[in-house]
């Protein structure tokens, strides 16, 4: 814990140093000061009380109350849980969300830590251990913060600042709706319209300090796939009297493979096409009459994203009619590409190395998992980083990851989250209204 101390003083004085003559940066990393302690505690309290997703009463209620006290307009029951938030400033100017998503994750907590969770809960039947195993209770401590660093400057503020308190990241249990994709549908980035929209993640992959960011295609859209296979049955003696959809179905699984290998730019284009499962058959000398196959799609970019689905299509449907059987192949919607705006990234990029020093942000390589703030990014341009919760004494090849019951971060962080969330909702209204 000392050490988290010393962290934060040495960040605190260098912001000193950071901060130009502008009164209003000013202000704010003087307001970030004056909350880090309650933002801390706020964290503490989340991680302590963890809701699973659509779930997340407790949280969206303590929200909900921070907000209002600070004389911000407040809707709840957003998408079940969430909580949306609206500050005015005092000159005309447009509009900026910023985004914190909500949800625990069905993770017995194993950190030792003084305020880790002891929560029971359960899970698609199943009694479970909750804990924020992803971090997402800094978000919400984060998003707290800069609410409060905003509504204490709101009169300079050429603008509106929107603050997204999002369930159910996780994606919802069996059977709901929820997330970002439910907000939308409900509404979130209108009334007042959304000009841009921001989110952070917190992991280990950095060490505390350090921020990263990359333009265009950040993290995967990643959509399930299933084909079912009709064949014929017929007894495994006399294969020629029926269609063998087990024979068409590993044809297809190798017809999948040139996709990656033999039709997409690879030096342009990672694309990831995986078959997670493959079912047919009761008994060794049955051919039986179907086969069915899933998987899961990942790509970057949204034009490629809809070339490889025509292509998983057509080698469907086409290597089973060679075969004499038919296919059927259904992509579910599944989640974006979270793709940050080109224009957008250039424009915000500065204000974060202004906050980490620019030494401190670098481009991360791309993430093949997804992350559903990118249903945001699909209706307005959006900016979404990382920022680290690695501690300093922990070499990156002992970092762990998300989803783990080890997962922690160092609260070094927070300051700086606050002070980043702050700062690009300020800059970037600042440069909208000029
Ligand atoms: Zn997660
Ligand atoms: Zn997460």
């Amino acid at each position: 814990m000392r050490a988290i101390c010393i962290f934060i003083t040495v960040m605190l004085f260098g912001w000193t140093t950071f901060a130009s003559a502008d009164s209003l940066n000013e202000a704010i990393a003087d307001q970030v000061d004056a909350v880090t302690e309650r933002v801390v505690a706020w964290r503490r309290d989340i991680h302590a009380h963890p809701e699973l997703s659509n779930r997340e009463f407790r949280t969206s209620a303590l929200v909900a109350e921070h907000l209002r006290s600070l004389g911000i307009d407040v809707q709840t029951g957003v998408a079940h849980t969430g909580v949306i938030g609206v500050l005015k400033g005092g000159k005309p100017g447009p509009v900026i969300a910023l985004r914190a998503d909500m949800d625990g994750l069905p993770v017995t907590e194993k950190t030792g830590l003084p305020y880790a969770s002891t929560v029971r809960g359960e899970y698609q039947g199943r009694e479970v251990g909750v804990m924020h195993a992803c971090g997402h209770d800094n978000h919400v401590a984060i998003l707290m913060g800069a609410a409060e660093v905003l509504a204490s400057v709101k009169e300079d503020l050429p603008g509106t600042v929107k603050f997204l308190f999002q369930p159910a990241e996780e994606g919802p249990p069996k059977g709901e709706n929820g997330g970002a994709k439910m907000m939308i549908a409900e509404g979130a980035l209108q009334n007042p319209a959304v000009d841009a929209v921001i989110g952070l993640h917190i992991s280990q992959g950095e060490e505390v300090g350090r921020a990263s960011v990359r333009p265009l295609g950040l993290m995967a859209s990643a959509q399930r796939f299933d084909v079912e296979i009709m064949g014929s049955q017929t007894h495994g003696a006399r294969p020629w009297a029926g269609v063998d959809p087990i024979v068409v179905g590993a044809q297809i699984v190798n017809g999948l493979q040139t996709i990656v290998s033999r039709q997409v730019d690879i030096t342009q284009h990672p694309v990831v096409v995986t078959v997670g499962q493959f079912e047919a058959g009761v008994r060794n000398n049955i051919v039986p009459e179907t086969a069915r196959l899933s998987g899961t799609i990942r790509t970057f970019d949204p034009d490629v994203r809809g070339q490889v689905h025509e292509k998983i299509r057509r080698v469907v449907t086409q290597v089973a009619e060679s075969q004499g059987a038919t296919a059927t192949i259904d992509i579910d919607p599944g989640v974006p590409v979270t793709f940050n705006d080109a224009a957008l990234t250039s424009q915000l990029s500065p204000t974060l190395e202004a906050i980490y020093g620019a030494e401190h942000v670098s481009e991360p390589a791309r993430i093949t998992g997804a992350e559903d703030f990118s249903f945001f990014q699909e209706q307005v341009p959006g900016f979404f980083f990382f920022i680290g919760g690695r501690p300093a004494d922990l070499p990156a090849s002992k970092a762990i990851p998300n989803h783990s019951p080890y997962f922690y971060v160092d609260e070094g962080a927070l300051p700086l989250g606050v002070h980043a969330m702050s700062r690009l909702a300020s800059d970037y209204l600042r440069a909208g209204a000029e």
